[in-house]
């Protein structure tokens, strides 16, 4: 199977640009922040402090998540109950940053992340893709942009979603997000050591698109580009 993974920080078009693309290729677009995000709202829900690791431990047990693919579109149901655009908040995101720094969260997700891409072809976007989950992906993206980029990006994406948020929260949130992803003790949010860094700060969705492809033209050879469309068995 063939693995394409896309890194970087919050806002850096990482999951509009592995959708895209794994539309383009007929593949698995699989979102990996969904499933930490899954877990903070779990914890939230039942009033536990994110950050609390032995809570977060006796939490695991009681919870099961599933992803399930329709059409190619990814859910992560909880217990049966697919959270939709709760994970998406602001709180969901600084709860998902905050469990993901705990290891037995980590461990738990780690199973249900390699086993998708054991099975298909797939664009994963997350944080520890390319140095944990799938260390011998071929293809290895790390997307970033400055942090205004990030934050304009991210406000738009929020107040789509009908979200009412300032650009200055976001910006502020987004900093300490991505401070802690990075700097932690915990497959931290940085590039592995052959991923191939794009800057994006200056490029459009279809850009860096098409930025990704010609990275994948290099690394995978065109004709594997082909055999891989329309492959994808979810
Ligand atoms: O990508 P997204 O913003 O949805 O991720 C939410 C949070 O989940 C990140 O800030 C990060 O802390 C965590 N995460 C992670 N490893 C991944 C994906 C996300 O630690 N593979």
């Amino acid at each position: 199977m063939i693995q394409i993974a896309i890194e970087g920080p919050g806002g850096a078009g990482k999951s509009t640009v592995a959708k895209a693309l794994a539309k383009s290729l007929g593949i698995v677009y699989v979102d990996t922040g969904a499933l930490y995000r899954t877990v903070g709202v779990a914890a939230l829900s039942r009033g536990l402090d994110t950050k609390d690791a032995a809570a977060l431990e006796s939490l695991l047990p009681e919870i099961e998540i599933d992803v399930r693919f329709e059409n190619g579109v990814q859910s992560v149901y909880l217990n049966g109950e697919n959270l939709g655009d709760r994970i998406r908040t602001p709180e969901a995101s600084m709860a998902a940053s905050n469990v993901s720094a705990i290891p037995a969260v980590r461990a738990f997700l780690l199973d249900t992340q390699r086993r998708i891409a054991q099975k298909n072809h797939v664009v994963m976007d997350g944080r520890d893709i390319g140095t944990v989950i799938l260390p011998d992906a071929p293809v290895k993206i790390f997307m970033t942009a400055s942090p205004e980029a990030r934050a304009r990006r991210r406000t738009l994406e929020l107040r789509e979603k009908g979200m009412e948020v300032r650009y200055e929260d976001v910006l502020r949130e987004m900093n300490e997000r991505d401070a802690q992803d990075s700097g932690r003790a915990i497959a931290p949010a940085i590039p592995a050591a052959d991923a191939v860094m794009l800057d994006n700060s200056d490029l459009d969705i279809d850009g860096t698109v098409d930025a990704v492809i010609a990275v994948m033209k290099e690394k995978l050879g065109e004709d594997v580009i082909d055999e891989m469309k329309g492959l994808s068995k979810l």
